[in-house]
C-alpha cells in the first residue's frame, strides 16, 4: 500500500485544519471547499475505499458523522442542509486513496455544489427491478 496524503495528515506530518479527533477517527477541512465548512471524515485505520472496512470499522467512523454534521450545523446556522458523499474508485471521482466522507454543508440553491442525478425509470420493468434485487441478495448472502 502506498501512503496517501491522509496518512500524512494522521500522523502530523503535514498540517490540516481538524475539526474533530479522537483515537480512531480524524475530520478536517477539505482543502478545496466546495463550501463553506466542507470537511472530510476518516478513519485512522487505512481502508482504501468502502468495499475495504470491516463492520466494525464502519460503526466506528460512521457513528462519529452525526455528531460532526451536528457541529457544522451549529457553527454555520445560515446552513439549510448537508450532503454526505463517499467516492470509491477514480471512475466515480475518487483521487485520494485513503476512503473518505466528504461533509458538504449547504446554503441553498446557488452555493458550489451541484449533483447530476439521472432519472431512468422507464428504462427498468418491475420485472428487472425484481431480478437486480435478487442478484444483490444473492451476492451478499454469498459473501
Ligand atoms: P476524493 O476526490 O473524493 O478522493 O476527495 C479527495 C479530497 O481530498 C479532495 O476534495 C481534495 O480537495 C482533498 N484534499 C487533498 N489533499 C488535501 C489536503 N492536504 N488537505 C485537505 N484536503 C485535501
Amino acid at each position: 500500500m502506498s501512503e496517501t496524503i491522509f496518512e500524512k495528515i494522521i500522523k502530523k506530518e503535514i498540517p490540516a485544519h481538524i475539526v474533530y479527533e479522537d483515537d480512531e477517527v480524524l475530520a478536517f477541512l477539505d482543502i478545496t471547499q466546495v463550501t463553506k465548512g466542507h470537511t472530510l471524515v476518516i478513519p485512522k485505520e487505512h481502508v482504501a475505499t468502502i468495499f475495504d472496512y470491516s463492520d466494525e470499522l464502519a460503526a466506528t467512523v460512521f457513528s462519529r458523522v452525526p455528531k460532526i454534521a451536528r457541529a457544522l450545523q451549529r457553527a454555520f446556522p445560515e446552513m439549510v442542509g448537508l450532503n454526505i458523499l463517499n467516492n470509491n474508485g477514480e471512475q466515480a471521482y475518487q483521487s485520494v486513496f485513503h476512503s473518505h466522507l466528504h461533509l458538504i454543508p449547504r446554503y441553498g440553491a446557488t452555493d458550489d455544489f451541484g449533483l447530476k442525478w439521472g432519472t431512468n425509470n422507464d428504462h427498468y420493468t418491475a420485472e428487472d427491478l425484481k431480478a437486480l434485487a435478487e442478484t444483490i441478495r444473492a451476492a451478499h448472502e454469498e459473501a
